[in-house]
């Protein structure tokens, strides 16, 4: 039998009509909407789309967005300056550089993105929000497997006790993600481009999390009868054609539900976002009453 497909558009819907209720929520009692400003250098195309969307949704849900466009050749300097003039600006509650940087101060990422104060770090990057994702303790976290997450509890698939499998280590998806499965008391293992035997450790998995950038890795022999799987993966493999991390296809017919590429995780990252720069503007306002 084929898989239930989990659209993204269904789930992304609700995650923000949520964050619109609660903005509007927040208006009302503080008298100042939540406030995302996202901080954009250079013009790599990709990264223009991506900005663009995120505004878009601000101006949907009643979030106030700016969007800061700084030019290609911008040093580390200015950068800095313009994060910490925002860390200032009681408008804006959330705060994000779009990666990547370009090349003169992508080296630096790291002091980039821990500049941001903690609290307005709605991607959930800063090691203040890291260490506190990874102790258990409320923290902003990472979009893309926070809106993962979300979507399985919304979808009715349980995570307690089940075996997981996460393809992928990044500081992005891969670790995030592992430590959000451990938190719904999954059973979690993380496999990596050095994990021997990966297609049988794969096949273990009542929820497998594809997320290594690698055009239909996944295939049918390394899925388990019934399997969630999730296909985090975006890879451009024609001008106008994106595939994901997962052979969907041939995959379709052996899991029980999967997220297609595109249509599938990628709209939940936004909307996870979105929350995000509410939850945060909420913990902000509540702490300055
Ligand atoms: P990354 O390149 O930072 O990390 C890839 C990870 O995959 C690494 O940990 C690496 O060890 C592992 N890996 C690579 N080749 C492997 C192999 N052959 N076998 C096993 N593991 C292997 O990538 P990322 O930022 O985590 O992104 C992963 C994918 O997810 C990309 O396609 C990216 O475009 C996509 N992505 C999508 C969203 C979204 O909103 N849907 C968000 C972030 C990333």
């Amino acid at each position: 039998m084929s898989a239930r497909i989990l659209e993204g558009k269904v789930f992304a819907a609700e995650f923000k009509n949520d964050a619109k209720i609660k903005a509007a929520a927040i208006k009302e009692k503080y008298g100042v909407a939540p406030g995302l400003a996202v901080i954009i250098v250079g013009n790599n195309p990709a990264s223009e789309v991506y900005v663009r969307n995120k505004h878009k949704s601000c101006e949907e849900l009643g979030i106030y967005s700016e969007v800061i466009a700084l030019p290609e050749e911008t040093a580390k300097e200015e950068l800095l300056a313009k994060i910490d003039e925002l860390n200032n600006d009681k408008k804006i509650h959330g705060i994000l550089v779009q990666l990547p940087l370009p090349k003169q101060i992508a080296a630096c990422s790291d002091e980039i993105l821990e500049r941001i104060n903690p609290a307005k770090d709605v991607d959930g990057f800063h090691p203040q929000n890291v260490g506190k994702l990874v102790t258990g303790q409320d923290a902003l976290t990472p979009c893309t497997p926070l809106g993962c997450i979300r979507m399985l509890k919304s979808a009715g698939i349980e995570i307690d006790g089940k075996r997981a499998v996460i393809i992928g280590r990044s500081n992005i998806v891969g670790k995030p993600m592992l430590h959000l499965l451990m938190k719904e008391n999954a059973t979690v293992t993380v496999c990596h481009s050095h994990t021997k035997d990966l297609a049988a450790v794969a096949k273990e998995a009542d929820i497998l999390v594809a997320a290594m950038g690698k055009p239909k890795f996944v295939t049918a022999d390394m899925v388990k009868e019934g399997a969630t799987v999730i296909d985090v993966g975006i890879n451009r493999i024609a001008p106008k054609k994106l595939a994901g991390d997962v052979d969907f296809e041939a995959v379709k017919e052996v899991a029980g539900a999967i997220t297609p590429v595109p249509g599938g995780v990628g709209l939940l990252t936004v909307a996870t976002l979105m929350n995000n720069v509410v939850f945060a503007a909420e913990k902000q306002l509540e702490g300055e009453k």
